[in-house]
């Protein structure tokens, strides 16, 4: 399972990472959630995630809470 984040619509409310702490955090540099790094497959994009099997149920939750509806799961 993949995770994407529109980051540039987040609006920090921070369901996400309080939804699933394994996955998703907040970005210091600009306050918006990103995928936390060792579950990136580029380093470099922040957007992009693949979710580990013990996380799918958390990452779904997340999709569900985002009040922007900017997170995508394939
Ligand atoms: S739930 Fe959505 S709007 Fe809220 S911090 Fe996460 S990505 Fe941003």
């Amino acid at each position: 399972m993949k995770v994407i984040i529109e980051r540039e619509n987040c609006v920090s409310c921070g369901s996400c990472w309080e939804a699933c702490p394994d996955l998703f955090e907040q970005d210091p540099d600009d306050s918006f959630s990103r995928i936390i790094e060792k579950h990136r497959p580029d380093a470099k994009n922040r957007a992009e995630g693949t979710v580990p099997y013990e996380d799918e149920a958390c990452a779904q939750d997340a999709v569900d809470l985002c009040p922007s509806q900017i997170i995508r799961v394939e």
